[in-house]
């Protein structure tokens, strides 16, 4: 099922080129999404035939006219794969001389939760004088607390997954800091749940700069794939139902300025544009 939170934080599936909206079967309450969230993720499987039969039914809008907002409306923690692709370690170790270390090395990194911002929210830039870059990502939103769970068995904890951008200012800074401020961490367009998603490692991600293709790449060149990642993440500390994962981006990353509006796209998942603006 493809799941998104839209207009006035209404639950809705999108069937085709339709939202239903199913807010009623899942007991969703539009006031306290964060609630109402972890209620969908902890008893998505007791409510998915209600919901199911709620799409052949329920009130539906033209996803053309339908506003959608961010899919996961508050979590807990977003774990980020640094430097997880090979061909992106070449370029980074091209541009800025950075010591040729990848995921195996660094292991992950934290996002600030409040960096995560909506599929049609722009992106705001915090300083005009330093470079900000796009980074295209598959993400995916943890469905059961997990401690020491091994990559074979991950596939069972994953909720589900969205385009993520994981927007990065260049710089010697630590990464949390440079990747944490508002707006930082745009996803959607909706939640694709994991049993829609044959193989995770298998996807192509697209993104462009005002039509300019910049980054082609696809997660079956992943170094620590989808799996890995979610183990690495809850190696001896916990995973919760909402924590985010961003696995790492393809070559092709630069910078963006306001004025632009950055496009992804990720295969079976979706897409969605935003527009770049400097900040107030
Ligand atoms: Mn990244």
């Amino acid at each position: 099922m493809k799941i998104t939170i839209f207009n006035d934080d209404q639950l809705g599936i999108i069937k085709n080129d339709r939202v239903i909206d199913v807010s009623q079967v899942a007991n969703w309450d539009s006031n306290d999404t964060t609630a109402s969230f972890h209620y969908l993720v902890e008893y998505f499987e007791t409510l998915k035939p209600s919901i199911e039969q709620e799409t052949q039914t329920g009130e539906s809008y033209s996803l053309a006219e339908v506003d959608l907002r961010l899919p996961v409306p508050t979590t807990g923690k977003i774990w980020a794969a640094p430097v997880n692709y090979k061909k992106h370690q070449e370029e980074m170790n091209k541009q800025f001389n950075n010591a040729p270390r990848t995921v195996e090395d660094l292991a992950l990194f934290l996002k600030s939760p409040d960096s995560l911002s909506g599929p049609s929210d722009p992106i705001r830039l915090p300083f005009q004088n330093r470079r900000t870059d796009h980074e295209a990502e598959l993400g995916y939103v943890v469905g059961k607390a997990a401690k020491n769970v091994a990559a074979a068995d991950a596939k069972d904890y994953i909720f589900g997954y969205f385009a993520l951008l994981d927007i990065s200012i260049r710089g010697n800074e630590e990464r949390t800091w440079r990747k944490s401020f508002d707006t930082f961490t745009p996803i959607g367009p909706w939640i694709v749940t994991a049993d829609e998603i044959e193989d995770p490692n298998d996807l192509s991600i697209k993104l462009w700069v005002n039509d300019e293709l910049r980054q082609d790449g696809n997660t079956k060149h992943l170094i620590y794939d989808c799996y890995k990642c979610f183990e690495v993440a809850c190696d001896h500390m916990t995973l919760q139902p909402g924590d985010v994962i961003a696995t790492g981006t393809p070559e092709g990353v630069g910078p963006i300025e306001s004025g632009d509006v950055v496009r992804i796209e990720v295969e079976q998942v979706g897409g969605f544009s935003v527009p770049v603006e400097g900040s107030e």
